[in-house]
């Protein structure tokens, strides 16, 4: 796996307050193993490795990001891998599972009911009475070892930028920028789902520093909603900036960033760095689903 990450890419969306702006192209690490899972599955897998695990659990979406990069990641481990998805209807497969599969990932289908309980104590020890050699990596890899490997997303240099600005889903990738981050710079992470409750409560948790806010405006009514604003939107940037943008996660961030822009939220010449958390494959499950045709490869 490469681990080249600094492609900051200087991208000329907006210099109307001069301030400079780069995106740290996570998108660009892998298709499939994409952007922020990765790192929130390195130290997991890792652990599974150590601890002479064979098997990987986790838990997700039928068209979660997640699990296609836990598919492809477990196969360049090889290691197994059964992933529990919510909803039976979605038994047949749709594009990402289809590739999930093709990589080997068994699955299971449960109720809304059952899958309400991934996280229960109860519910996870007698996955683990069942399955022996598993290890558990809860939905969105967001556990202490995610979140450890959400510290490595910054690198040195990226202590010069002034504004951090990363995608919310879990708030695991957030909640590891802001450990590695300086407490002058200021994180600030655009909320794309919409449980903002329980989002604070999990990275209040994970890091004891403040100089993160989470910007609700733009969520576009919550987790896979979106309008056509911001497909058009996601579309223009592409031809502008040659970056394909997933429509969940990054295309809220941008589009967000650019309307505080406008507000002229950033101090004047400073300097902010976007994080592209990648998951652009998630664009094929949009698709699918509302006959759009939205880019899903990086260029
Ligand atoms: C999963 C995902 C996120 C959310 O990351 P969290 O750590 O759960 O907040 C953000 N962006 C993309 C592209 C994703 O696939």
């Amino acid at each position: 796996m490469n681990f080249k990450l600094n492609q900051q890419i200087f991208s000329e969306i907006c210099l109307n307050n001069k301030i400079e702006v780069f995106v740290k192209r996570l998108d660009l690490i892998d298709p499939f193993v994409s952007g922020n899972k990765l790192f929130k599955l390195k130290h997991n897998v890792d652990r599974a490795l150590l601890e002479k695990k064979n098997m990987l659990i986790t838990f997700g979406g039928a068209f979660s990001n997640h699990i296609l990069a836990t598919a492809a990641y477990a196969k360049k481990k090889n290691i197994d891998c059964l992933a529990i998805i919510r909803g039976e209807e979605y038994s047949e497969l749709n594009p990402l599972l289809t590739l999930a599969k093709e990589y080997g990932m068994k699955f299971r289908f449960v109720s809304r009911k059952e899958y309400a309980k991934r996280n229960d104590n109860k519910y996870v020890s007698e996955l683990i009475r069942k399955y022996k050699k598993a290890l558990i990596v809860p939905e969105g890899g967001n556990n202490k070892l995610g979140v450890l490997g959400a510290e490595e997303i910054l690198e040195k240099q990226d202590k010069s930028f002034d504004y951090i600005i990363c995608p919310i889903g879990t708030g695991a990738t957030l909640s590891g920028i802001v450990n590695s981050s300086n407490s002058t710079q200021k994180v600030i992470g655009v909320n794309c789902i919409n449980y903002t409750k329980d989002i604070n409560k999990n990275i209040s948790q994970k890091t004891n520093k403040n100089n993160w806010e989470i910007i609700n405006e733009f969520n576009f009514g919550g987790f896979a909603k979106f309008d056509n604003v911001l497909i058009e939107y996601l579309k223009k940037f592409k031809l502008k900036n040659k970056i394909t943008l997933d429509l969940n996660y990054t295309a809220k961030m941008f589009f967000g960033f650019e309307k505080l822009n406008e507000r002229m939220y950033f101090q004047r010449t400073s300097k902010v760095l976007l994080i592209h958390t990648g998951g652009i494959y998630g664009n094929l499950g949009f698709n699918y689903l509302y006959d759009l045709d939205l880019p899903y490869e990086s260029n």
